[in-house]
Protein backbone atom coordinates (compact mmCIF):
# COMPACT_ATOMS: atom_id res chain seq x y z
CA UNK A 1 0.00 0.00 0.00
CA UNK A 2 1.41 3.34 -0.91
CA UNK A 3 0.18 6.57 -0.13
CA UNK A 4 0.12 9.68 -1.70
CA UNK A 5 0.49 12.63 0.19
CA UNK A 6 1.08 16.37 -0.28
CA UNK A 7 1.53 19.58 2.02
CA UNK A 8 0.21 22.34 0.89
CA UNK A 9 1.84 25.62 2.65
CA UNK A 10 3.46 27.64 0.52
CA UNK A 11 0.67 30.39 -0.31
CA UNK A 12 0.57 31.62 3.16
CA UNK A 13 4.12 31.46 3.87
CA UNK A 14 5.19 33.49 0.87
CA UNK A 15 2.48 35.97 2.35
CA UNK A 16 3.13 35.95 5.98
CA UNK A 17 6.95 36.02 5.47
CA UNK A 18 8.26 37.26 2.21
CA UNK A 19 5.33 39.89 1.63
CA UNK A 20 3.34 37.94 -0.93
CA UNK A 21 4.95 38.25 -4.39
CA UNK A 22 2.69 37.54 -6.96
CA UNK A 23 5.58 35.78 -9.01
CA UNK A 24 5.95 33.52 -6.34
CA UNK A 25 1.85 33.02 -6.08
CA UNK A 26 1.91 32.03 -10.00
CA UNK A 27 4.81 29.58 -9.44
CA UNK A 28 2.80 27.72 -6.76
CA UNK A 29 -0.29 27.89 -9.01
CA UNK A 30 1.94 26.51 -12.07
CA UNK A 31 3.20 23.67 -9.87
CA UNK A 32 -0.36 22.87 -7.97
CA UNK A 33 -1.81 22.61 -11.45
CA UNK A 34 1.20 20.32 -13.35
CA UNK A 35 0.69 17.96 -10.12
CA UNK A 36 -3.31 17.62 -10.34
CA UNK A 37 -2.69 17.13 -14.23
CA UNK A 38 -0.23 14.38 -13.48
CA UNK A 39 -2.73 12.59 -11.03
CA UNK A 40 -5.46 12.93 -13.44
CA UNK A 41 -3.66 11.58 -15.86
CA UNK A 42 -2.43 8.42 -14.03
CA UNK A 43 -5.65 8.14 -12.14
CA UNK A 44 -4.28 8.67 -8.85
CA UNK A 45 -6.41 10.27 -6.12
CA UNK A 46 -3.92 11.41 -3.26
CA UNK A 47 -4.40 13.45 0.09
CA UNK A 48 -3.95 17.29 0.16
CA UNK A 49 -2.88 18.56 4.08
CA UNK A 50 -3.47 21.73 3.64
CA UNK A 51 -3.50 24.76 6.09
CA UNK A 52 -6.83 26.37 7.64
CA UNK A 53 -5.25 29.91 6.51
CA UNK A 54 -5.28 28.55 2.90
CA UNK A 55 -8.70 28.15 2.93
CA UNK A 56 -9.07 31.50 4.91
CA UNK A 57 -6.66 33.60 2.23
CA UNK A 58 -6.32 31.53 -1.26
CA UNK A 59 -9.86 29.52 -1.02
CA UNK A 60 -9.29 28.63 -4.95
CA UNK A 61 -6.72 26.59 -4.18
CA UNK A 62 -7.82 24.42 -1.92
CA UNK A 63 -11.46 24.57 -4.09
CA UNK A 64 -9.11 23.73 -6.94
CA UNK A 65 -7.65 20.47 -5.26
CA UNK A 66 -10.69 19.27 -3.69
CA UNK A 67 -12.78 19.42 -7.16
CA UNK A 68 -10.79 17.33 -8.83
CA UNK A 69 -11.52 14.45 -6.13
CA UNK A 70 -8.55 14.08 -3.70
CA UNK A 71 -8.81 14.19 -0.23
CA UNK A 72 -8.73 17.82 1.83
CA UNK A 73 -6.63 17.06 5.12
CA UNK A 74 -5.50 19.62 7.82
CA UNK A 75 -2.22 21.01 8.08
CA UNK A 76 -2.59 22.59 11.12
CA UNK A 77 -4.06 26.63 11.02
CA UNK A 78 -0.75 28.25 10.73
CA UNK A 79 2.15 26.51 10.16
CA UNK A 80 3.13 26.69 13.72
CA UNK A 81 4.75 23.65 15.41
CA UNK A 82 2.54 21.52 18.10
CA UNK A 83 5.85 21.40 20.46
CA UNK A 84 5.58 25.27 20.63
CA UNK A 85 1.89 24.83 21.38
CA UNK A 86 -0.18 24.34 24.67
CA UNK A 87 -2.98 21.89 24.42
CA UNK A 88 -5.55 24.98 24.55
CA UNK A 89 -3.79 26.71 21.56
CA UNK A 90 -3.97 23.25 19.57
CA UNK A 91 -7.36 22.99 20.20
CA UNK A 92 -8.31 26.17 18.88
CA UNK A 93 -5.93 26.29 15.67
CA UNK A 94 -7.31 22.74 14.89
CA UNK A 95 -10.52 23.70 15.16
CA UNK A 96 -9.85 26.84 13.25
CA UNK A 97 -8.33 25.03 10.99
CA UNK A 98 -11.13 22.46 9.99
CA UNK A 99 -13.92 24.75 9.72
CA UNK A 100 -12.05 27.06 7.42
CA UNK A 101 -11.34 23.86 5.47
CA UNK A 102 -14.32 21.75 5.61
CA UNK A 103 -16.40 25.21 4.95
CA UNK A 104 -14.34 25.45 1.51
CA UNK A 105 -14.36 21.85 0.36
CA UNK A 106 -17.48 20.74 1.09
CA UNK A 107 -16.02 17.45 2.51
CA UNK A 108 -15.66 16.63 5.79
CA UNK A 109 -11.70 16.46 7.24
CA UNK A 110 -10.43 13.71 9.21
CA UNK A 111 -7.09 13.36 8.20
CA UNK A 112 -3.66 15.16 9.87
CA UNK A 113 -0.38 16.49 9.50
CA UNK A 114 1.42 18.57 11.75
CA UNK A 115 3.93 21.04 10.33
CA UNK A 116 7.45 19.16 10.76
CA UNK A 117 6.22 15.86 12.40
CA UNK A 118 6.08 18.04 15.57
CA UNK A 119 4.21 15.01 17.41
CA UNK A 120 6.75 13.77 20.03
CA UNK A 121 7.19 12.15 22.95
CA UNK A 122 6.66 15.75 24.91
CA UNK A 123 3.51 16.14 23.49
CA UNK A 124 2.04 12.97 23.19
CA UNK A 125 -1.49 14.56 24.15
CA UNK A 126 -1.45 15.94 20.66
CA UNK A 127 -3.43 12.98 19.81
CA UNK A 128 -6.49 12.90 22.59
CA UNK A 129 -7.08 17.07 21.29
CA UNK A 130 -6.90 16.53 17.57
CA UNK A 131 -9.20 13.75 17.96
CA UNK A 132 -11.28 15.79 19.94
CA UNK A 133 -11.31 17.84 17.23
CA UNK A 134 -12.77 15.17 14.71
CA UNK A 135 -9.67 13.86 13.53
CA UNK A 136 -9.80 9.97 12.64
CA UNK A 137 -6.17 9.75 11.03
CA UNK A 138 -3.05 10.80 11.78
CA UNK A 139 0.42 11.30 9.93
CA UNK A 140 2.42 13.07 11.88
CA UNK A 141 5.02 10.49 13.41
CA UNK A 142 8.58 9.97 12.60
CA UNK A 143 9.48 7.07 14.38
CA UNK A 144 13.11 8.30 14.54
CA UNK A 145 15.10 11.59 15.26
CA UNK A 146 14.88 13.96 13.55
CA UNK A 147 16.27 18.23 13.55
CA UNK A 148 13.13 18.86 14.87
CA UNK A 149 11.59 16.38 17.07
CA UNK A 150 10.56 13.36 15.61
CA UNK A 151 9.26 10.47 17.84
CA UNK A 152 11.84 8.65 18.19
CA UNK A 153 10.95 5.72 20.77
CA UNK A 154 7.54 5.33 18.48
CA UNK A 155 7.69 1.21 17.91
CA UNK A 156 6.99 0.66 14.31
CA UNK A 157 6.82 1.96 10.38
CA UNK A 158 3.36 0.68 10.09
CA UNK A 159 0.10 1.99 9.99
CA UNK A 160 -1.36 1.29 13.89
CA UNK A 161 -3.54 2.11 16.25
CA UNK A 162 -2.39 4.43 18.87
CA UNK A 163 -4.15 4.66 22.33
CA UNK A 164 -3.10 7.43 23.88
CA UNK A 165 -5.10 8.24 27.32
CA UNK A 166 -8.41 5.98 26.71
CA UNK A 167 -8.17 7.69 22.76
CA UNK A 168 -7.92 5.77 19.65
CA UNK A 169 -6.01 6.94 16.74
CA UNK A 170 -4.96 5.71 13.30
CA UNK A 171 -1.89 6.53 12.69
CA UNK A 172 0.00 6.01 9.34
CA UNK A 173 3.47 6.73 10.04
CA UNK A 174 6.86 8.02 7.92
CA UNK A 175 8.26 5.08 6.56
CA UNK A 176 12.34 4.87 6.70
CA UNK A 177 14.98 2.89 5.92
CA UNK A 178 18.12 1.60 7.96
CA UNK A 179 21.28 3.13 5.95
CA UNK A 180 24.93 3.90 6.93
CA UNK A 181 23.57 2.84 10.71
CA UNK A 182 20.94 5.76 10.63
CA UNK A 183 17.37 5.55 10.41
CA UNK A 184 16.19 7.22 7.38
CA UNK A 185 13.36 8.98 4.87
CA UNK A 186 13.56 8.44 1.43
CA UNK A 187 9.44 9.29 0.63
CA UNK A 188 9.67 12.68 0.66
CA UNK A 189 11.41 15.94 1.65
CA UNK A 190 14.90 16.68 0.97
CA UNK A 191 15.35 12.85 1.37
CA UNK A 192 13.52 11.95 -1.55
CA UNK A 193 15.36 14.72 -3.68
CA UNK A 194 18.89 12.81 -1.74
CA UNK A 195 18.31 9.37 -2.71
CA UNK A 196 18.46 8.09 -6.45
CA UNK A 197 15.33 7.47 -8.14
CA UNK A 198 15.95 3.72 -9.08
CA UNK A 199 16.51 3.54 -4.85
CA UNK A 200 13.23 5.32 -3.84
CA UNK A 201 11.53 3.05 -6.84
CA UNK A 202 12.50 -0.29 -5.67
CA UNK A 203 12.08 0.44 -1.90
CA UNK A 204 8.17 1.98 -2.67
CA UNK A 205 7.71 -1.19 -5.06
CA UNK A 206 9.22 -3.59 -2.58
CA UNK A 207 8.04 -2.32 0.72
CA UNK A 208 4.32 -3.76 1.62
CA UNK A 209 3.71 -0.09 2.94
CA UNK A 210 5.18 3.41 1.74
CA UNK A 211 3.76 7.15 3.23
CA UNK A 212 5.57 9.80 0.58
CA UNK A 213 5.30 13.38 1.27
CA UNK A 214 5.91 15.89 -0.78
CA UNK A 215 5.69 19.82 -0.94
CA UNK A 216 5.76 22.11 -3.93
CA UNK A 217 8.48 23.69 -2.28
CA UNK A 218 10.36 20.62 -2.25
CA UNK A 219 10.09 20.81 -6.16
CA UNK A 220 11.10 24.26 -7.09
CA UNK A 221 14.02 24.93 -8.11
CA UNK A 222 16.61 28.54 -7.40
CA UNK A 223 14.81 28.96 -4.20
CA UNK A 224 17.01 31.81 -3.53
CA UNK A 225 19.80 32.29 -1.10
CA UNK A 226 20.35 31.92 1.99
CA UNK A 227 17.43 33.49 4.92
CA UNK A 228 18.44 36.34 6.91
CA UNK A 229 18.95 36.06 11.03
CA UNK A 230 15.30 37.44 11.50
CA UNK A 231 13.38 35.37 8.99
CA UNK A 232 14.98 32.23 10.11
CA UNK A 233 14.29 33.01 13.56
CA UNK A 234 10.69 33.74 13.10
CA UNK A 235 10.18 30.76 11.19
CA UNK A 236 12.39 28.42 13.10
CA UNK A 237 12.17 29.82 16.61
CA UNK A 238 15.73 29.02 16.75
CA UNK A 239 18.99 30.72 16.85
CA UNK A 240 19.55 31.96 13.09
CA UNK A 241 23.47 31.46 13.54
CA UNK A 242 25.09 31.35 10.02
CA UNK A 243 25.48 28.02 10.15
CA UNK A 244 22.15 26.66 11.00
CA UNK A 245 21.12 28.50 7.70
CA UNK A 246 23.32 27.10 5.64
CA UNK A 247 22.40 24.22 6.73
CA UNK A 248 19.23 25.03 6.21
CA UNK A 249 19.59 26.15 2.83
CA UNK A 250 21.74 23.11 1.85
CA UNK A 251 18.77 20.99 2.66
CA UNK A 252 16.34 22.89 0.81
CA UNK A 253 18.25 23.60 -2.29
CA UNK A 254 19.70 19.87 -2.89
CA UNK A 255 18.54 18.27 -5.58
CA UNK A 256 15.74 20.88 -6.37
CA UNK A 257 16.77 20.37 -10.59
CA UNK A 258 14.68 17.59 -11.86
CA UNK A 259 12.78 17.28 -8.57
CA UNK A 260 9.49 17.60 -10.23
CA UNK A 261 9.60 15.18 -13.15
CA UNK A 262 11.47 12.61 -10.60
CA UNK A 263 8.24 12.68 -8.26
CA UNK A 264 6.20 12.55 -11.72
CA UNK A 265 7.71 9.26 -12.70
CA UNK A 266 7.17 7.83 -9.07
CA UNK A 267 3.64 8.78 -9.74
CA UNK A 268 3.55 7.17 -13.20
CA UNK A 269 5.51 3.76 -11.61
CA UNK A 270 4.35 3.13 -8.39
CA UNK A 271 0.25 2.79 -7.88
CA UNK A 272 -0.50 5.18 -5.11
CA UNK A 273 -3.62 5.57 -2.69
CA UNK A 274 -5.02 8.67 -0.57
CA UNK A 275 -4.79 8.47 2.90
CA UNK A 276 -8.82 8.10 3.20
CA UNK A 277 -8.95 4.96 0.83
CA UNK A 278 -5.63 3.40 2.51
CA UNK A 279 -7.60 3.41 5.71
CA UNK A 280 -10.86 1.55 4.47
CA UNK A 281 -8.14 -0.85 3.04
CA UNK A 282 -7.09 -2.08 6.66
CA UNK A 283 -8.61 -4.14 8.87
CA UNK A 284 -8.06 -2.00 12.10
CA UNK A 285 -9.04 -4.78 14.31
CA UNK A 286 -6.06 -6.71 13.38
CA UNK A 287 -3.63 -3.90 13.52
CA UNK A 288 -0.92 -3.38 16.53
CA UNK A 289 -2.47 -1.13 19.34
CA UNK A 290 0.40 0.89 20.44
CA UNK A 291 0.26 2.53 23.79
CA UNK A 292 2.04 6.12 23.90
ZN1 LIG B 1 4.42 21.82 6.37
Amino acid sequence: MNILTFDIEEWYIEKKFSGGRSEKYQEFDRYLKLILEKLEQTNTVATFFCLGKIATDFPEVIKTIAEKGHEIGCHSNEHLWLTKMTPQELFQDTHDAVSALEDVCGQKVISYRAPAFSIGENNKWAIEVLAQEGIEIDASIFPAKRDFGGFASFPTYSPSTISYNGILLKEFPICLTNLFGKELAYSGGGYFRFFPYWFVKNKINKSKYAMTYFHIGDLLHNKGGVMSRAKYEEYFKEPGTFKNRMIRYVKSNLGTKGAFNKMSKLIEDCEFISLREASKNIDWNNTKIINI
